[in-house]
């Protein structure tokens, strides 16, 4: 599965923890990430990410892109909702895309321990078949 991680900055840590706890899982699939994120996760847990440009930068669009041309299975976005964000119109995009393409979609950490599990047990194999 293609996987796409996202953090806003007071979410960095979060995301950090997220992925060590799940990184057996994390490993098993390929991993791509807005620029700073990606590059914190490889620091601190030694997976390999394909590294995108950091989000204000368009790093949201171009994973938007990938949903696009049917090439991201599930999106882990760990938003900020109390910090404004100078990209706010890419992040809106973003998630719109993953409803227009019915890709699963975490906003927040809770969310995304659902769906890491589901990855688990084989619960979004489905989107091989799409
Ligand atoms: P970053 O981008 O990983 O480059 O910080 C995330 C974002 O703010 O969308």
């Amino acid at each position: 599965m293609k996987i796409a991680l996202i953090a806003h900055d007071k979410k960095k840590e979060d995301m950090i923890r997220f992925t060590t706890a799940y990184k057996d899982i994390f490993s098993q699939h390929e991993l791509f990430a807005t620029g700073t994120t990606g590059l914190r996760i490889q620091e601190e847990t030694g997976l390999s990410i394909h590294r995108f440009q950091s989000g204000p930068l368009g790093g949201d669009q171009e994973i938007g892109a990938c949903i696009a041309k049917n090439e991201m299975d599930l999106v882990l976005f760990f938003r900020d909702p109390l910090t404004a964000q100078p990209h706010e119109p890419d992040v809106s995009a973003l998630i719109r895309l993953c409803d227009v393409y019915a890709v699963p979609l975490a906003t927040n950490m809770g969310t995304a321990e659902v769906l890491v599990k589901g990855l688990k047990r084989g619960d979004i194999e489905w989107r091989k078949m799409v």
